[in-house]
């Protein structure tokens, strides 16, 4: 994702993440072109007003260097002619600011189906397994219910399986938007998992944070 306004970026990733998304930020052109040009990413958001080279030239030189990934303009800029100009320099779908997180989703998906790309929408780690577009998680095959934040921190431990993930980051990815970033309630958070996922499923490194192996 490449936006300079924090408040809106904050609120998007918080809704693509509880949505399975895992997300890079960029905060201006030339970070978001080296981004765009050194590393593979299923699908780019790109504002068009940014500090240092705008987002249409940024996509203009990625799209200079063939790099293909899809697209999408999120850009207070909507007459027809900047839609016009934002697909003609080779963007995929175009939205305007105000935005609702939930079409921003469905178009990313929608784009990554056409594009063949979300290369892992499926995550698991031996008997646990995450759908990443239904949400759907199961345990040994069978159905588990997960509130959202169940679900973003199960999403957190399956990107990171065999890693240490410290109470820290942990609270700063789950309570993103909140000031209860309290370590007991990560504990309450994990005990509910290892309930519903089994007691081996996330391991306690004592005094440092959590790993699931
Ligand atoms: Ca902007």
């Amino acid at each position: 994702m490449v936006e300079d306004d924090d408040e809106i970026a904050d609120r998007l990733v918080a809704g693509l993440e509880a949505s399975g998304f895992s997300v890079d930020r960029a905060r201006n052109g030339d970070d978001a072109y080296a981004f765009g040009s050194d590393q593979q990413f299923d699908a780019a958001i790109l504002d068009l007003g940014l500090p240092g080279e705008d987002g249409l030239t940024v996509l203009r030189m990625w799209r200079g260097e063939s790099v293909s990934m899809p697209v999408l303009i999120l850009t207070a800029r909507g007459t027809l002619n900047d839609k016009v100009k934002g697909l003609n320099a080779g963007a995929d779908d175009y939205i305007t600011k105000p935005f609702d997180t939930a079409e921003i989703i469905a178009r990313l998906r929608a784009l990554a189906r056409r594009t063949g790309g979300m290369a892992h929408p499926l995550l698991s780690n031996k008997n646990i397994a995450l759908d990443t577009v239904s949400g759907k998680a199961t345990v040994d095959g069978r159905v588990v219910n997960l509130t959202a934040l169940e679900l973003r921190m199960l999403t957190y431990f399956l990107l990171r399986v065999g890693r240490m993930v410290t109470q820290k980051e942990l609270g700063e990815y789950l309570y993103r938007d909140e000031d209860t970033a309290e370590s007991n309630t990560i504990e309450v958070y994990i005990a509910r998992l290892r309930k519903k996922f089994g007691r081996t499923a996330i391991t306690t490194v004592r005094g440092l944070g959590y790993r699931m192996d």
